[in-house]
């Protein structure tokens, strides 16, 4: 369901992603990890179109994405960002009722019961008129993950959906990502939580100055690296 096809993609001189392909098919669970400043985040903004692709070519669907109308393609791709991104002035229920109206075009009544069924579904029905001031860093990010989930997504990229909070609280989000994973829900996660990727990936793929090193079953990587870089990076980790 995605393919990315030879992608290259430098900023000024620095070529940050060199010749990246892999593929996902439908319900997989694709973990990426590797050190800070390899591209991890470049990479997921080329699959929405957030950051364009300077070669190579990418595909939903087998459809590439530029034939993809923008509105169209944020919709079917749905995101989850490091820092939540979510509207301060809006309530949990408020940040999700915006794309639905925006973007589907759904009533404020049809919007509002959407959101309050996948506030239900992260466990934050009671917060739902909270503003984001007022929730912790691990509630705001699952609503971060109702929001993405309620524009019914193909696919949703995770980017270290874990990494600004409290380790107290990255429980809750990752126990709502392994729900999705094991609901079936397709998804693209850079993350360093290992046992995340131990137990819901069904591929991980470790990517270094731009250039996925090794890719495969996660046991395969954690338990028999074909590479040093990955086993040293990964022992690291864990
Ligand atoms: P990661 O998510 O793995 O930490 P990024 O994809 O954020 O890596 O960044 C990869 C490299 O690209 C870094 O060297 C970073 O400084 C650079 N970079 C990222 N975004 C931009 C940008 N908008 N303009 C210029 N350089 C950027
Ligand atoms: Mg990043």
């Amino acid at each position: 369901m995605l393919r990315v096809d030879h992608v290259d993609k430098s900023y000024g001189d620095e070529e940050v992603l060199h010749d990246v392909s892999f593929e996902m098919e439908s319900q997989d669970v694709e973990v990426i990890v590797g050190p800070s400043g390899s591209g991890k985040s470049t990479l997921l903004r080329c699959v929405n179109r957030l950051t364009e692709i300077d070669d190579g070519a990418i595909y939903l669907d087998d459809v590439e994405i530029h034939d993809i109308d923008e509105n169209d393609l944020r919709r079917r791709v749905g995101m989850v960002f490091q820092d939540f991104s979510l509207f301060a002035h809006r309530t949990a229920r408020g940040n999700i009722t915006l794309g639905l109206e925006e973007v589907l075009g759904l009533s404020s009544e049809e919007a509002d019961a959407r959101a309050m069924d996948y506030l239900e579904r992260v466990g934050l029905e009671p917060q739902a008129d909270s503003y984001p001031a007022e929730l912790s860093g691990g509630q705001q990010q699952r609503v971060g993950i109702a929001r993405a989930l309620a524009m019914d997504p193909e696919l949703i990229l995770f980017d270290e959906p874990t990494s600004a909070l409290d380790p107290e609280l990255i429980g809750e989000v990752l126990a709502v990502m392994k729900d999705l994973a094991d609901e079936g829900m397709t998804m693209l996660c850079v993350t360093h939580e290992m046992g995340f990727a131990r137990s819901a990936a069904t591929t991980l793929t470790f990517l270094d100055e731009g250039r996925i090193v090794e890719r495969g079953p996660p046991e395969a990587l954690f338990d028999d690296p074909e590479h040093d870089r990955t086993a040293a990076f990964l022992g690291d980790l864990t």
